[in-house]
Protein backbone atom coordinates (compact mmCIF):
# COMPACT_ATOMS: atom_id res chain seq x y z
CA UNK A 1 0.00 0.00 0.00
CA UNK A 2 1.04 3.40 -0.98
CA UNK A 3 0.88 6.08 1.69
CA UNK A 4 -0.35 8.65 -0.72
CA UNK A 5 -3.27 6.24 -1.34
CA UNK A 6 -4.23 6.23 2.15
CA UNK A 7 -4.27 10.12 1.89
CA UNK A 8 -6.78 10.21 -0.69
CA UNK A 9 -9.19 7.24 0.59
CA UNK A 10 -9.34 8.48 4.27
CA UNK A 11 -10.21 11.70 5.08
CA UNK A 12 -8.05 11.24 8.37
CA UNK A 13 -4.19 9.35 8.46
CA UNK A 14 -3.24 8.59 11.75
CA UNK A 15 0.43 7.17 11.79
CA UNK A 16 3.15 6.72 14.52
CA UNK A 17 6.82 7.67 14.08
CA UNK A 18 9.39 5.00 16.05
CA UNK A 19 13.16 4.87 16.22
CA UNK A 20 15.52 2.50 16.87
CA UNK A 21 16.58 2.02 20.26
CA UNK A 22 19.92 3.04 21.19
CA UNK A 23 21.42 1.39 24.09
CA UNK A 24 20.95 -2.13 23.01
CA UNK A 25 19.81 -3.04 19.71
CA UNK A 26 17.39 -5.09 21.58
CA UNK A 27 13.91 -4.83 19.38
CA UNK A 28 12.04 -7.21 21.61
CA UNK A 29 10.89 -4.25 23.88
CA UNK A 30 10.41 -1.94 20.72
CA UNK A 31 7.92 -4.83 19.38
CA UNK A 32 6.20 -5.03 22.72
CA UNK A 33 5.35 -0.99 22.39
CA UNK A 34 4.63 -1.92 18.67
CA UNK A 35 1.76 -4.34 19.73
CA UNK A 36 0.37 -1.97 22.14
CA UNK A 37 0.16 0.85 19.18
CA UNK A 38 -1.11 -1.38 16.71
CA UNK A 39 -4.40 -1.83 19.00
CA UNK A 40 -4.66 2.03 18.03
CA UNK A 41 -5.09 1.09 14.55
CA UNK A 42 -2.36 3.31 12.86
CA UNK A 43 -2.66 3.56 8.98
CA UNK A 44 1.21 3.30 9.15
CA UNK A 45 4.29 3.41 11.74
CA UNK A 46 7.62 5.41 10.36
CA UNK A 47 11.16 4.69 11.39
CA UNK A 48 13.95 7.06 11.89
CA UNK A 49 17.13 6.53 10.18
CA UNK A 50 20.56 7.47 12.16
CA UNK A 51 23.09 9.82 11.59
CA UNK A 52 25.26 6.77 11.11
CA UNK A 53 26.25 3.35 12.85
CA UNK A 54 24.37 0.30 13.40
CA UNK A 55 21.27 2.07 14.09
CA UNK A 56 20.97 2.23 9.83
CA UNK A 57 20.32 -1.80 9.82
CA UNK A 58 17.95 -1.76 12.49
CA UNK A 59 16.19 1.06 10.88
CA UNK A 60 15.47 -1.47 8.19
CA UNK A 61 15.69 -4.77 10.18
CA UNK A 62 12.45 -2.90 11.74
CA UNK A 63 11.01 -1.84 8.52
CA UNK A 64 10.99 -5.42 7.29
CA UNK A 65 9.40 -6.60 10.68
CA UNK A 66 6.80 -4.22 10.57
CA UNK A 67 5.78 -5.50 7.25
CA UNK A 68 6.02 -9.21 8.62
CA UNK A 69 3.55 -7.93 11.96
CA UNK A 70 1.01 -6.53 9.53
CA UNK A 71 1.93 -2.56 9.77
CA UNK A 72 3.00 -0.60 7.06
CA UNK A 73 6.36 0.87 7.51
CA UNK A 74 7.34 3.97 6.10
CA UNK A 75 11.22 3.88 6.42
CA UNK A 76 13.03 7.37 6.75
CA UNK A 77 16.15 7.42 4.19
CA UNK A 78 18.99 10.22 4.41
CA UNK A 79 21.93 10.94 2.27
CA UNK A 80 24.27 11.23 5.56
CA UNK A 81 27.50 9.68 4.86
CA UNK A 82 26.45 7.86 2.26
CA UNK A 83 27.32 7.60 -1.89
CA UNK A 84 25.32 7.38 -4.82
CA UNK A 85 26.23 3.89 -5.31
CA UNK A 86 25.37 3.45 -1.83
CA UNK A 87 22.18 4.53 -2.05
CA UNK A 88 21.64 3.09 -4.82
CA UNK A 89 22.64 -0.03 -3.81
CA UNK A 90 20.36 0.10 -0.53
CA UNK A 91 17.36 1.27 -2.52
CA UNK A 92 17.27 -1.93 -4.22
CA UNK A 93 17.81 -3.77 -0.32
CA UNK A 94 14.34 -1.90 0.18
CA UNK A 95 12.92 -2.62 -2.68
CA UNK A 96 13.59 -6.16 -2.33
CA UNK A 97 12.10 -6.02 1.07
CA UNK A 98 8.60 -5.35 -0.12
CA UNK A 99 8.92 -1.88 1.17
CA UNK A 100 6.92 0.22 -0.56
CA UNK A 101 6.93 3.92 1.13
CA UNK A 102 10.23 5.89 1.59
CA UNK A 103 10.28 9.41 3.52
CA UNK A 104 13.64 11.50 2.03
CA UNK A 105 15.40 13.34 4.13
CA UNK A 106 18.95 15.39 3.70
CA UNK A 107 19.45 14.03 7.29
CA UNK A 108 20.87 15.68 10.67
CA UNK A 109 24.76 15.61 11.01
CA UNK A 110 26.59 13.03 13.09
CA UNK A 111 27.02 12.94 16.88
CA UNK A 112 29.51 15.86 17.74
CA UNK A 113 29.45 17.51 13.84
CA UNK A 114 27.31 21.15 13.53
CA UNK A 115 27.28 21.31 9.75
CA UNK A 116 26.05 19.33 7.11
CA UNK A 117 28.44 17.71 4.86
CA UNK A 118 27.92 15.69 2.16
CA UNK A 119 29.53 12.04 1.44
CA UNK A 120 31.76 12.44 -1.43
CA UNK A 121 29.57 11.48 -4.42
CA UNK A 122 26.83 12.01 -2.15
CA UNK A 123 23.94 14.81 -1.95
CA UNK A 124 23.76 17.99 -0.22
CA UNK A 125 19.90 18.39 -0.11
CA UNK A 126 16.67 15.68 0.24
CA UNK A 127 15.31 17.50 -3.43
CA UNK A 128 18.63 15.85 -4.87
CA UNK A 129 17.97 12.25 -3.35
CA UNK A 130 14.60 12.31 -4.70
CA UNK A 131 15.66 13.02 -7.98
CA UNK A 132 18.38 10.72 -7.82
CA UNK A 133 15.32 7.98 -6.92
CA UNK A 134 13.03 8.70 -9.42
CA UNK A 135 15.93 9.17 -11.70
CA UNK A 136 17.24 5.50 -10.86
CA UNK A 137 13.38 4.39 -11.74
CA UNK A 138 11.88 3.46 -8.40
CA UNK A 139 8.59 3.79 -8.05
CA UNK A 140 8.57 4.09 -4.33
CA UNK A 141 5.80 6.62 -2.73
CA UNK A 142 8.02 9.08 -1.71
CA UNK A 143 7.56 11.63 1.72
CA UNK A 144 9.51 14.66 2.78
CA UNK A 145 10.10 16.76 5.72
CA UNK A 146 8.30 20.20 5.63
CA UNK A 147 8.46 22.89 8.52
CA UNK A 148 5.84 25.12 9.85
CA UNK A 149 8.33 27.38 11.45
CA UNK A 150 10.94 26.88 8.90
CA UNK A 151 14.30 24.88 8.45
CA UNK A 152 16.77 26.39 11.38
CA UNK A 153 19.73 26.51 8.48
CA UNK A 154 17.33 28.37 5.37
CA UNK A 155 18.08 31.67 4.57
CA UNK A 156 14.70 32.75 5.16
CA UNK A 157 10.94 30.94 5.63
CA UNK A 158 10.21 32.14 2.17
CA UNK A 159 13.71 30.56 1.03
CA UNK A 160 12.97 27.38 2.86
CA UNK A 161 9.32 27.32 1.59
CA UNK A 162 10.74 27.03 -2.28
CA UNK A 163 12.89 24.50 -0.91
CA UNK A 164 10.19 21.94 0.15
CA UNK A 165 8.60 22.81 -3.27
CA UNK A 166 11.98 21.59 -5.41
CA UNK A 167 11.82 18.56 -2.97
CA UNK A 168 7.58 18.21 -3.99
CA UNK A 169 8.80 18.71 -7.59
CA UNK A 170 11.53 16.43 -7.70
CA UNK A 171 8.63 13.91 -6.74
CA UNK A 172 7.68 14.53 -3.24
CA UNK A 173 3.75 13.00 -2.69
CA UNK A 174 3.35 14.61 0.92
CA UNK A 175 4.82 16.02 3.84
CA UNK A 176 5.42 15.23 7.08
CA UNK A 177 5.56 18.01 9.25
CA UNK A 178 8.55 19.18 11.94
CA UNK A 179 6.50 18.97 15.82
CA UNK A 180 5.58 22.70 16.47
CA UNK A 181 2.88 23.46 19.33
CA UNK A 182 0.70 26.42 18.04
CA UNK A 183 -1.66 25.48 15.62
CA UNK A 184 -1.08 28.75 13.70
CA UNK A 185 2.28 27.87 12.36
CA UNK A 186 0.83 24.61 10.47
CA UNK A 187 -2.07 26.59 8.46
CA UNK A 188 0.01 29.53 7.97
CA UNK A 189 2.38 27.31 6.14
CA UNK A 190 -0.22 24.90 4.56
CA UNK A 191 -1.81 28.41 3.31
CA UNK A 192 1.59 29.12 1.85
CA UNK A 193 2.55 26.19 0.21
CA UNK A 194 -0.52 25.90 -1.79
CA UNK A 195 0.10 29.14 -2.73
CA UNK A 196 2.76 28.29 -4.43
CA UNK A 197 1.45 25.28 -6.12
CA UNK A 198 2.12 22.39 -3.48
CA UNK A 199 -1.26 20.36 -3.43
CA UNK A 200 -0.20 17.62 -1.86
CA UNK A 201 -1.31 16.05 1.68
CA UNK A 202 0.78 17.84 4.77
CA UNK A 203 0.39 15.78 7.76
CA UNK A 204 1.02 17.62 11.08
CA UNK A 205 3.39 15.88 13.67
CA UNK A 206 2.71 16.21 17.36
CA UNK A 207 4.89 15.64 19.73
CA UNK A 208 3.75 14.00 23.12
CA UNK A 209 5.71 15.87 26.03
CA UNK A 210 6.21 13.11 28.97
CA UNK A 211 9.43 14.58 29.96
CA UNK A 212 10.27 17.82 31.30
CA UNK A 213 13.82 17.70 30.63
CA UNK A 214 13.18 16.87 27.13
CA UNK A 215 11.70 20.12 26.26
CA UNK A 216 14.26 22.47 25.94
CA UNK A 217 16.41 19.94 23.71
CA UNK A 218 13.59 18.85 21.57
CA UNK A 219 12.50 22.39 20.42
CA UNK A 220 16.18 23.32 19.79
CA UNK A 221 16.72 20.47 17.81
CA UNK A 222 13.69 20.83 16.10
CA UNK A 223 13.56 25.09 15.13
CA UNK A 224 10.21 25.31 17.46
CA UNK A 225 9.22 27.61 20.07
CA UNK A 226 8.56 26.51 23.33
CA UNK A 227 5.63 28.85 23.42
CA UNK A 228 4.11 30.61 26.33
CA UNK A 229 0.75 29.04 26.82
CA UNK A 230 2.52 25.84 27.12
CA UNK A 231 4.54 26.98 29.59
CA UNK A 232 2.32 28.44 31.64
CA UNK A 233 1.00 25.14 32.25
CA UNK A 234 3.96 22.94 32.68
CA UNK A 235 6.49 24.91 34.12
CA UNK A 236 4.38 25.31 37.49
CA UNK A 237 3.80 21.03 37.51
CA UNK A 238 7.72 20.65 35.87
CA UNK A 239 8.99 18.70 39.03
CA UNK A 240 6.10 15.71 39.08
CA UNK A 241 6.85 14.05 36.07
CA UNK A 242 2.83 12.58 36.32
CA UNK A 243 1.75 15.98 36.13
CA UNK A 244 4.33 16.49 33.20
CA UNK A 245 2.95 14.14 31.33
CA UNK A 246 -0.85 14.58 32.02
CA UNK A 247 -0.04 18.05 30.45
CA UNK A 248 1.47 17.07 27.22
CA UNK A 249 -1.55 14.50 26.86
CA UNK A 250 -4.14 17.31 27.25
CA UNK A 251 -1.67 20.03 25.08
CA UNK A 252 -1.45 17.81 22.46
CA UNK A 253 -5.36 16.58 22.34
CA UNK A 254 -6.11 20.44 22.58
CA UNK A 255 -3.72 20.64 19.63
CA UNK A 256 -5.30 18.04 18.00
CA UNK A 257 -8.65 18.83 17.62
CA UNK A 258 -7.30 22.13 16.66
CA UNK A 259 -6.16 20.67 13.80
CA UNK A 260 -8.73 18.17 12.58
CA UNK A 261 -11.37 20.32 13.16
CA UNK A 262 -9.88 22.29 10.53
CA UNK A 263 -9.34 19.88 8.00
CA UNK A 264 -5.42 18.52 8.61
CA UNK A 265 -5.37 15.20 6.96
CA UNK A 266 -4.36 12.92 10.00
CA UNK A 267 -1.81 13.35 12.95
CA UNK A 268 1.69 12.20 12.60
CA UNK A 269 2.50 11.55 16.09
CA UNK A 270 6.27 11.69 17.36
CA UNK A 271 5.25 8.90 20.08
CA UNK A 272 9.36 8.33 21.39
CA UNK A 273 8.67 4.37 21.59
CA UNK A 274 5.93 4.58 23.93
CA UNK A 275 2.15 4.27 23.74
CA UNK A 276 0.61 5.62 27.06
CA UNK A 277 0.20 8.52 25.80
CA UNK A 278 -0.95 8.78 22.68
CA UNK A 279 -3.51 6.24 23.87
CA UNK A 280 -4.84 9.16 26.35
CA UNK A 281 -4.78 11.62 23.13
CA UNK A 282 -6.70 9.13 20.97
CA UNK A 283 -9.23 7.94 23.73
CA UNK A 284 -10.19 11.97 24.20
CA UNK A 285 -10.22 12.28 21.10
CA UNK A 286 -12.80 9.69 20.50
CA UNK A 287 -14.80 10.90 23.40
CA UNK A 288 -14.82 14.31 21.20
CA UNK A 289 -16.12 12.38 18.10
CA UNK A 290 -12.75 12.54 16.24
CA UNK A 291 -11.77 9.51 15.16
CA UNK A 292 -9.75 8.13 12.18
CA UNK A 293 -11.78 5.23 11.48
C1 LIG B 1 9.12 14.23 9.81
C2 LIG B 1 10.62 14.30 9.99
C3 LIG B 1 11.37 13.13 10.12
C4 LIG B 1 12.75 13.16 10.28
N1 LIG B 1 13.45 12.00 10.40
C5 LIG B 1 14.81 12.01 10.48
C6 LIG B 1 15.58 10.82 10.49
O1 LIG B 1 15.02 9.71 10.47
N2 LIG B 1 16.93 10.91 10.54
C7 LIG B 1 17.57 12.11 10.57
O2 LIG B 1 18.81 12.14 10.61
N3 LIG B 1 16.88 13.27 10.56
C8 LIG B 1 15.51 13.25 10.50
N4 LIG B 1 14.82 14.43 10.46
C9 LIG B 1 15.53 15.70 10.59
C10 LIG B 1 16.05 16.21 9.23
O3 LIG B 1 16.96 15.30 8.68
C11 LIG B 1 16.72 17.55 9.48
O4 LIG B 1 15.76 18.53 9.81
C12 LIG B 1 17.67 18.02 8.40
O5 LIG B 1 18.42 19.10 8.94
C13 LIG B 1 16.97 18.51 7.14
O6 LIG B 1 16.44 17.48 6.41
P1 LIG B 1 15.50 17.77 5.12
O7 LIG B 1 15.25 16.50 4.48
O8 LIG B 1 14.35 18.59 5.51
O9 LIG B 1 16.54 18.64 4.27
P2 LIG B 1 16.42 19.62 3.03
O10 LIG B 1 15.07 19.63 2.46
O11 LIG B 1 17.56 19.26 2.15
O12 LIG B 1 16.68 21.04 3.71
C14 LIG B 1 17.83 21.29 4.50
C15 LIG B 1 18.13 22.79 4.49
O13 LIG B 1 18.67 23.16 3.22
C16 LIG B 1 17.82 24.09 2.55
N5 LIG B 1 17.72 23.62 1.16
C17 LIG B 1 17.03 22.53 0.74
N6 LIG B 1 17.18 22.35 -0.59
C18 LIG B 1 18.01 23.33 -1.01
C19 LIG B 1 18.57 23.66 -2.27
N7 LIG B 1 18.31 22.93 -3.35
N8 LIG B 1 19.40 24.75 -2.33
C20 LIG B 1 19.67 25.50 -1.23
N9 LIG B 1 19.18 25.21 0.00
C21 LIG B 1 18.36 24.14 0.11
C22 LIG B 1 16.48 24.05 3.27
O14 LIG B 1 15.79 25.28 3.21
C23 LIG B 1 16.91 23.68 4.69
O15 LIG B 1 17.33 24.82 5.41
C24 LIG B 1 13.42 14.42 10.31
C25 LIG B 1 12.67 15.61 10.19
C26 LIG B 1 11.30 15.56 10.02
C27 LIG B 1 10.51 16.84 9.90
Amino acid sequence: MKIKNLFSRKPRVLSFELFPPKRDGNLEGLFQTVEELKKLGPDYISITYGAGGSTRDMTYDIAVRLKQVGMLPLMHFTCVGHSRAEIRQLLGKVKAAGIENLLALRGDPPKGETAFRPAPDGFRYANELVEFIRSQGFDFCLGVAGYPEGHSEAQSKEEDLLNLKRKVEAGGQFIVTQLFFDNRDYFGFVQKIQGLGITCPVQPGIWLLTDYAQIEKICHLAGAQYPQPLRERVEPVKDDKEKVAQVGVEYATEQCEGLLKNGAPGIHFYVMNKSRSVTAVLENLKAKGLMFH
